[in-house]
């Protein structure tokens, strides 16, 4: 079933928001603003003149600009959506013009290093909310972007100690309005969850799509032809942003060295279950991860069809 957003709210929840890339998560976040009313004005912020008139093609946003100190001036929410390993040159560079009272959060899909880049460059009376909707797809730059990318999936808040709690429960409300469900955790208990659940996995898709590509008695074509033995859907996760995910590795380093360390452990087990002809230590952990694939489509996070959320016409 698709899914459908609310409708518009009567009243914005804020007056100005600026978004800082306008990639997959910041071009649909700014389609999900506009289509339920979430801010007065929207200020679309890139890098990229082209990604701006991009934009303004779209008209996703009520300014485009490649200014980031003019495009923040006067905002009341600034979101990063940039690769997490530039979000603290990113903070520097928009420092001076943000207003007292402020907002600032981010997507970011690691968050202790996030706070650690962008903490020290906020000036007193700007608040610090970040953020990681735990929603996404392989696509990249501002045509890729839905409004209902975060419609019934988790948002992930990992205030500091000692954040406003006005501030907190103002971006709380935001992802909420988008349909996402939240919950705040701290970042180091996130990045570690995130590892195993999304960081590990998408390592696992690089390595095994590299390592078909360069076998050498198996031909390209045939990688190709018999894909859908299961390659292909690895395939899939591969095909993510090269930029965001060399950051998330590097910027999430020993969450995820932990957590490969777990993994060629059970790994060196089931190569033993296979040498020796364990086959009841094979059919109980694969009966495990049944299961597990069976709960998340009973808690809504899947469906049993392929592509779930990412059919063009899910887009709104
Ligand atoms: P994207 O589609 O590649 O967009 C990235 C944006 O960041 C682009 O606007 C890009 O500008 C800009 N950017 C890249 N390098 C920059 C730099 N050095 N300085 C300033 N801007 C720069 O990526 P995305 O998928 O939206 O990801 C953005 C953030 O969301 C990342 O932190 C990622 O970890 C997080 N996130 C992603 C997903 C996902 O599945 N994709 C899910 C949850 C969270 P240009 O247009 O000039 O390249």
């Amino acid at each position: 079933m698709p899914e459908r957003l609310g409708p518009p709210l009567a009243k914005p929840l804020f007056e100005r928001i600026a978004l800082v890339g306008l990639g997959l998560i910041g071009s649909s976040i700014a389609r999900a603003t506009r289509h339920l009313n979430l801010a007065g004005n929207i200020v679309a912020i890139d890098r990229s003149e082209e990604v701006a008139a991009r934009v303004r093609e779209l008209r996703i946003a009520d300014e485009a600009t490649t200014d980031l100190l003019a495009g923040v001036r006067d905002a009341d929410l600034v979101i990063l959506c940039v690769p997490v390993g530039v979000c603290g040159v990113v903070a520097e560079a928009m420092r001076a013009g943000l207003k007292p009272g402020c907002i600032v959060s981010d997507v970011g899909s690691v968050k202790a290093s996030v706070i650690a880049q962008v903490q020290p460059h906020l000036p007193q009376g700007v608040h610090f909310v970040p953020a990681h909707p735990v929603a996404g797809t392989e696509h990249s730059g501002p045509d890729s972007g839905f409004a209902t990318l975060f419609h019934n999936r988790w948002c992930i808040l990992t205030p500091p100690d000692g954040t406003d709690e006005q501030a907190i429960e103002r971006v709380r409300a935001f992802w909420s309005a988008m349909g996402s469900n939240v919950e705040i955790m701290s970042a180091q208990h996130h990045d570690l969850v995130l590892a195993i659940t999304s960081h590990v996995p998408h390592l696992i898709a690089y390595n095994i799509v590299g390592t078909a590509a360069d076998l050498e008695t198996v031909t390209q074509s045939e990688v190709i032809k018999f894909s859908a033995g299961g390659f292909r859907d690895f395939t899939r996760i591969a095909a993510s942003d090269p930029t965001m995910w060399r950051d998330i590795f590097l910027h999430n380093k020993e969450a995820v060295l932990e957590m490969l360390g777990r993994l060629n452990e059970d790994i060196a087990l089931l190569a033993r279950a296979i040498r020796w002809g364990e086959g009841d230590k094979l059919f109980d952990l694969f009966t495990r991860t049944r299961a597990i694939r069976r709960g998340i489509i009973s808690s809504g996070q899947e469906t049993p069809e392929p592509d779930f959320g990412r059919r063009r016409e899910d887009k709104a």
